[in-house]
């Protein structure tokens, strides 16, 4: 194992990580709630997560991962269940709005090459065991029940506010309107809410039937799994606070000690400088990319040009330069292929010295700029025998899940049988300023699956796949 640095959002520092087991990793990552598709801005928080166990392994840690599915609704700012809701909206049952939706995310992951978790467990079934934290709570003084809800009472609980860093005179005066108003205090949060008699979704309880509160399932899956102590927990930025400030209170509350020693955040991709969100309306799924010209590892390629701790703006602009990215990487691979010499020795110089500085760049705070800066340093050094560059890439691509032995454009990249005619209509169209045949004929090169934009060196074409 090699050390690695960590940017912990507890200690606000990057810090040297210290496993609990030697040479062994142990991560959660908070899942998609499945009442929807994932967009590319859920995908860039999971993509992350994906980052951070590639990194590890390929720095030799053996390393068990977990991303839970959130498949129970839970209430957020609104007091309306979004699993719930999606159910009806769609004439489906609950359970088969949350398999559409999971199967849908778990699709979207692997077109990312997403490696898949090791244990993906489901909020569904663990119930029992966050009414048990939940009853573990009440016996401890740190919860209290009204009617049928029980709340985790945060005055008990002296370090809340450790993580996000707001003191509770700061978060009481942020707080809204309380769709909660049997609570002692406005930043106690629910652990289990009584189900009102017509909810399809409730579980029996010794407080009557209900259904656990949000934050709960993650302190019930991340421990359940990965035992009262664990090495990293990620996620997006804005379950800060409250998600992660909440399983911070019940998972120490009920254990009496630490449990996570680093917490790790994504920031958000946004669009036009807006979160992307759907709330917002500007979601952009994986799936939609193809018709825009582009693969979705031209966005993976992306996700890595930024680091996970800064904003991303998404634009299509940034996907072209991904995209030419992407096919000069792939390039280099390709022209390394077929020789039959010995296989190169990454151990020696010079290729020792560039994957030290991929290492250099991963293992300080997975630095995927820098690491993707030296795969093309890589791809363009000349003095470098096609075939090291190559296996160079390849090694690197253990991190980067590029797919790089894939060819640079893809089976069936060249025009459509009468594009070429079509395109150079257009061109003369445009010389004319004829604009109205310009657009008709950029209509039918689109139904023959050819983009055209218009860029200061001519008609500039992608194929959809
Ligand atoms: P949700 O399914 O809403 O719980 O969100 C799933 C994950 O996506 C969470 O980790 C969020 O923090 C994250 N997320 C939501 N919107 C964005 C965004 N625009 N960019 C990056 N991550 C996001
Ligand atoms: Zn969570």
């Amino acid at each position: 194992m090699q050390p690695i640095r960590l940017y912990n959002s507890l200690t606000r520092r990057v810090d040297p990580l210290a496993p609990l087991a030697l040479g062994r990793v142990t991560i959660y990552t908070c899942g998609s709630t499945v009442y929807r598709y994932a967009h590319i801005g859920n995908l860039r928080t999971y993509l992350f997560g994906d980052l951070l166990r590639r990194t590890l392994q390929y720095l030799d840690y053996e390393v068990l991962y977990v991303k839970n599915i959130t498949d129970v609704g839970h209430m957020r700012e609104t007091g309306e269940d979004p699993i719930l809701l999606a159910a009806e909206v769609e004439g489906k049952t609950p359970r088969e709005i949350a398999e559409f939706y999971t199967d849908a995310w778990l699709e979207d992951e692997r077109l990312l090459n997403i490696v898949p978790a090791d244990v993906l467990p489901k909020a569904t079934d663990h119930i029992a065991e966050m009414v048990e934290l939940t009853r573990t709570l009440l016996e401890k003084g740190l919860a209290y029940e009204v009617a049928g809800n029980v709340y985790f009472d945060v005055s008990a609980f002296p370090a809340y506010g450790q993580l996000s860093g707001q003191r509770i005179d700061e978060m009481r005066a942020g707080h809204r309107v309380d769709i909660e108003p049997d609570k002692h205090d406005p930043e106690d949060f629910a652990l289990w809410k009584r189900a009102e008699p017509d909810r399809l979704m409730k579980w029996p309880s010794a407080w009557g039937d209900g259904f656990p509160g949000w934050h709960i399932e993650c302190s019930a899956m991340s421990m359940k799994y990965l035992g009262e102590r664990f090495d990293i927990h990620t996620g997006g930025i804005d379950l800060k606070f409250p998600h992660h400030e909440d399983e911070i209170a019940q998972s120490e509350g009920t254990t009496g000690h630490q449990v996570v020693s680093v917490w790790m955040h994504g920031e958000f991709l946004t669009l036009d400088d807006a979160k992307m969100a759907r709330s917002v309306g500007n979601v952009i799924r994986v799936t939609d990319l193809p018709s825009k010209g582009f693969q979705p590892l031209d966005f993976r390629y992306l996700a890595l040009t930024a680091h996970y701790r800064s904003k991303l703006d998404f634009t299509y602009d940034a996907m072209q330069a991904a995209a030419a990215g992407l096919r000069r990487l792939r390039r280099a691979v390709s022209e390394g292929a077929g020789g039959d010499g010995p296989a190169p020795d990454l151990a020696a110089e010079p290729m020792a010295g560039y994957r030290a500085r991929f290492v250099e760049a991963i293992s300080e705070d997975l630095a995927m700029p820098k690491a993707v800066a030296v795969a093309h340093a890589v791809a363009a050094d000349d003095d470098l025998a096609a075939a090291a560059r190559r296996a160079l890439l390849l090694d690197f691509d253990r991190v980067l899940g590029l797919d790089l032995d894939a060819p640079a454009e893809p089976a069936g990249r060249e025009l459509p049988a009468g594009a070429a005619e079509l395109l150079e209509r257009r061109a003369a169209a445009r010389v004319a300023r004829d604009y109205a045949m310009s657009d008709a004929l950029r209509d039918e090169l689109a139904a023959l699956g050819v983009n055209v934009r218009d860029t200061p060196q001519g008609q500039e074409t992608t194929l959809r796949r």
